[in-house]
């Protein structure tokens, strides 16, 4: 069963490389198994063409690592990741990104107002979990609030957090986010430099449960 877990998971973070939501060796994927808890991590430092099975961690909830079968370490946000699972216990995939369009956004500090309905797939909402310094605790702690309001929040001046009922939901979430970002970013060029409006909650709560 494991193993499966960590195919979706190497496959999954070709995906994201390929379909250019990472680039080079950033960010990470990971899945937690809903039989054991344990949490299944892509490691550091690895290039995805050459990532395999045996690369990616499985480790405790605490983040202590119960099998790691190739000489590679687990990726340096493992902590971030152990705070959504342990926050929300309806999570078992997370992604973190740095989408281009999003990052810019998370850059600014300034949330992607959901402009368009795609905005539904991650909660609509992306809050910015205020800065913490890369692989900290202080990073990782930051989206706890965030993510009590949404499926998706902005790590500021970093990227992009999404979590799901699995990694494929949280993987989805996060292309959403990409497209809604530079979706508001084009639209704001072509209406010379204005942010568009949102559209309101009442709209998306009357279309949601009509
Ligand atoms: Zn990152």
């Amino acid at each position: 069963m494991l193993n499966d877990l960590k195919k979706k998971v190497v496959e999954i973070a070709k995906r994201a490389d390929n379909e250019g939501l990472c680039k080079h060796k950033s960010g990470n994927f990971s899945i937690r198994d809903h039989e054991t808890g344990y949490i299944l991590i892509t490691p550091s430092a690895v290039a995805r063409e050459v990532l395999k099975e045996e690369d990616i961690a499985v480790v405790d909830i605490e983040g202590n690592i119960i099998e790691l079968k190739s000489d590679v370490k687990p990726s340096s946000e493992l902590k971030v990741h152990l705070v959504a699972y342990k926050q929300r216990d309806d999570v078992f995939g997370v992604c973190h990104t740095h989408s281009h369009y999003a990052t810019a956004f998370a850059v600014q500090g300034l949330e992607i107002k959901p402009v368009v309905f795609e905005a539904v797939a991650y909660g609509v909402r992306t809050p910015i979990a205020k800065y913490g310094r890369p692989g900290t605790q202080e990073l990782a702690n930051s989206i706890i609030e965030p993510l009590k309001e949404s499926d998706a929040c902005l790590l500021e001046k970093h990227g992009v957090i999404t979590v799901g009922k699995d990694l494929e939901d949280a993987y989805l979430k996060a292309q959403y986010v990409e497209d809604v970002a530079e979706i508001a970013y084009c639209s704001m060029v072509i209406g010379g430099g204005k942010l568009p409006e949102a559209i309101p909650q009442e709209e998306f709560d009357a279309v949601m449960h009509p």
